[in-house]
Parts: structure tokens; sequence; C-alpha cells
């Protein structure tokens, strides 16, 4: 219930309203740590919040980006997931059937941000994705 007690302050703080759409997604996103589609966030809280359509959970996984409680990882497929472990690291994602993996390991990438900013560019985020096929896939 700390969690919910947190978004519904974050939420307030930032002029947004607290709805139990919010709410409910937020928790289910903790609870399935992971990547997931839009489609597998509104499947996994249809019973608990019936009538929720696909756009409204798109609209709430943006503004939880924009909150800084998820990212948007582009997967190989074109699929777009949205992670709630939002601290720094890289992605291994399948261009067959969309796997996403977390891969740990230390990237230096602040040349690449020294030279985004030089083009005029000024970055949010970077991370490595490395796409190919998964264990799976290759088999
Ligand atoms: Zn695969
Ligand atoms: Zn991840």
């Amino acid at each position: 219930m700390m969690v919910q007690t947190q978004l519904s302050d974050l939420l307030r703080e930032r002029g947004h309203r607290v709805t139990s759409q919010r709410l409910l997604i937020d928790r289910f996103l903790r609870e399935n740590q992971g990547h997931l589609t839009a489609e597998q966030v509104l499947a996994g809280v249809a019973d608990a919040l019936p009538g929720t359509a696909l756009p409204t959970v798109y609209a709430t996984l943006e503004l939880f980006e924009e909150l800084g409680l998820v990212r948007r990882v582009q997967t190989g497929g074109g699929t777009m997931v949205f992670d709630a472990r939002t601290e720094p690291h890289h992605h291994l994602t399948c261009r067959r059937c969309g796997a996403v993996e977390d891969v740990e390991a230390p990237v230096e990438l602040a040349k690449v941000l020294r030279r985004a900013r030089r083009a005029g560019f000024d970055p949010e985020h970077a991370e490595v994705v490395v796409s190919g096929l998964c264990r799976d896939c290759r088999g």
C-alpha cells in the first residue's frame, strides 16, 4: 500500500487526478515486473477494471512514463513494451517472437551522450538494445 500512497501523492503533486485505473495499473506493473505490452496490461487489469479500453491503458502508461515510473522499450519486432524497472539497464530483443530480456553489463554511454549534446540534442535516456534471435527462435 506504500507504493499506492506514493503514486497518489505523485499524481496530485503533478496536477493529475488519482483514479482507480491509474492505481490498479500501477499495482499490476509492480506485481508483474518485466516487459509488458499495453495489451498484457489491459488483460491483467480487465477483471478489476471492467470496461477499460486499450487507449486508456496506453494513455496511463504514457503518463507513467512521463512521471518516470515506467520506461518504454522498442522490441526487435517493432512492438512497444513497458518496463517497470527504471534504473539503467540494457535489453536483448528477439526480432522473431518479440521476447525482451534484461542484460546486465556496464556500458560507457557518456561519449554518445556528449556527441548528442554537441549535435544540439537534449538526451533524456540512452540504453543498448541488442536485437537478434532468442534461444527458442534459434532452435
Ligand atoms: Zn524469439
Ligand atoms: Zn528491462
